[in-house]
């Protein structure tokens, strides 16, 4: 990441308090826990009319917009915030019905006495049930620090690795947080992309699964009626990308009126597409008092704004180096002429084993392209790009996820976030514009400490960005695949 100028920094300073970091460097709690089956939203409220009385923020970005002070905030749990419900609760547990289909699930809705332990956090008991229903035994370094500082009510900046645990990270605060008992929209998550938007939606409702808490994905492409059905069913949390969140804004099928959290997830990646008028029209929809919480992998100049015009001193925590690759991942390249990048493709899917791979292309046209050669020649594979209908991302996805599809190519649409543990190898076959974009691809890789390997395709016209990426990864980390395609000219 460029080192954002000095003068420029000392703009965005705050005029009191410098942000508390914390930070670990930690990995060794992250665990290598395969990854849950998808979740099944939990069923749907009958609707109850919307309370009138919030105030929206329609108010133009604010530095301050209520008087929390934090104390030092320097170690531990913050404990002057504005807490969300916790231990010391008086409220009974609301044991409901079984959830139709979902056997003898056992439903506590409303706020529950956090007197469960998750490693050194405290959760309720119904969240503790769906923790260990998906095999979390002990919360990762992001999740340590980020669910007691949710928790409390704080603004919050994270800047975590992929793959470091930081969907349940926010989602478990917001299984907390989130009050069933109502209709209203309490907690909005922005996402860059539609498949992230499934993703996270999937994994909130399964931490909220015993909470009778309805987690819904909005995105562009679907239907729009069965996210209206939805909506009007009743939605207590919901996970969407910005430009069909405004879809449902205008058409006033979507009140945020009452959200008390707004999660920004990926939010460098959701600025680089265009997305900062979206969010910030969003965002005034919610009330001033909401929580703002911020998750990104960089912090450039664009970020640092959103951050100090939306959020109140947030406090910023970041787990390991983020701009680093991680570890485990064995990072190959190979020198291929791009005339003769198709049969490298052939003899490095032919000659390397993996489980399932994950193949880059800078353009659609080059993903459609590619789909097909390879077709042409017996590889089961296919294709994700934007252009394609919301139905085949879907199916795609689907098939990606579960493991019958072994072989995916794709657009950057799928370098962020996404999270299948089961890929094994990443193939740059276009190389990737900068050295961040090259970070995300192979982040795909060695997911939750897995192994993992990562083929970058240098080409003809791509030394010098191939340069940058050896200064920030290291020669030593970067080791040359030769291709038999160019042992005749050895011989
Ligand atoms: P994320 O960084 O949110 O994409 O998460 C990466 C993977 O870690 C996902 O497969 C999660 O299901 C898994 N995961 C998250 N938290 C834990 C935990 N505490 N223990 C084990 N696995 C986890």
């Amino acid at each position: 990441m460029k080192a954002v100028p000095r003068f420029l920094s000392a703009l965005f300073e705050r005029p009191s308090k410098a942000p508390v970091e914390a930070r670990t460097t930690d990995q060794s709690a992250v665990l290598d826990t395969p990854s849950p089956a998808n979740a099944q939203p939990a069923n749907a409220q009958p609707a109850n009319a919307q309370p009138a009385n919030a105030q929206p923020d329609t108010a133009p970005p604010r530095r301050r917009r209520r008087g929390r002070g934090r104390g030092n905030g320097r170690s531990g749990p913050p404990t002057n915030g504005r807490p969300h419900s916790g231990p010391g609760q008086d409220e009974r547990a609301v044991l409901a019905p079984p959830q139709p289909g979902s056997g003898a699930v056992s439903t506590e809705i409303g706020p529950q006495p956090r007197d469960r332990r998750f490693g050194q956090l405290m959760v309720s008991a119904p969240v503790s049930r769906a923790l260990s229903d998906l095999g979390y035994v002990t919360p990762t370094p992001i999740q340590d620090l980020a669910v007691p500082r949710m928790l409390s009510g704080i603004d919050m900046v994270g800047q975590a690795q992929t793959g470091t645990g930081k969907t349940a990270a926010f989602g478990i605060p917001i299984a907390e947080a989130v009050d069933g008992r109502t209709n209203d929209v309490q907690a909005i998550v922005l996402v860059p992309t539609r498949e992230l938007a499934q993703q996270v939606a999937n994994e909130i409702a399964q931490i909220a699964k015993h909470r009778g808490i309805n987690v819904t994905a909005i995105y562009g492409g679907q239907p729009i009626k069965r996210q209206l059905d939805a909506l009007e069913r009743g939605v207590h949390v919901v996970v969407g990308t910005p430009g069909r969140v405004i879809d449902h804004l205008d058409r006033r099928t979507l009140d945020l009126a009452r959200v008390r959290i707004a999660v920004l997830d990926e939010a460098d990646q959701m600025l680089d597409i265009g997305f900062f008028p979206d969010i910030r029209r969003i965002l005034q929809h919610t009330p001033r008092s909401r929580q703002t919480v911020l998750f990104t992998a960089t912090a450039p100049t664009q970020i640092r704004r959103l951050i100090y015009s939306y959020l109140n001193e947030p406090e910023w925590i970041q787990v390991g180096q983020v701009e680093e690759p991680v570890d485990e991942v064995q990072q190959l390249f190979c020198e291929v002429a791009e005339r003769d990048k198709q049969a490298a493709m052939m003899e490095v899917l032919r000659t390397k084993e993996y489980d399932q791979a994950l193949i880059f292309r800078r353009t659609q046209i080059g993903v459609d392209k590619l789909v097909s050669f390879l077709v042409r020649r017996g590889f089961a594979i296919d294709g994700i790009h934007g252009s394609m209908p919301q139905g085949k991302r879907d199916s795609v996805m689907r098939a990606f996820r579960q493991g019958t599809l072994k072989l995916l190519v794709a657009t950057n649409l799928a370098s962020r976030g996404l999270d299948i543990p089961a890929v094994s190898t990443v193939i740059s076959y276009d190389m990737p514009d900068n050295v961040e974009e090259y970070l995300h691809r192979i982040g795909r890789t060695a997911r939750m400490g897995r192994p993992g390997t990562a083929v970058t395709f240098v080409g003809e016209w791509d030394f010098d960005a191939f340069e940058a990426i050896k200064r920030q990864v290291g020669e030593e980390s970067l080791e040359k695949l030769e291709l038999s395609i160019y042992d005749k000219y050895l011989a």
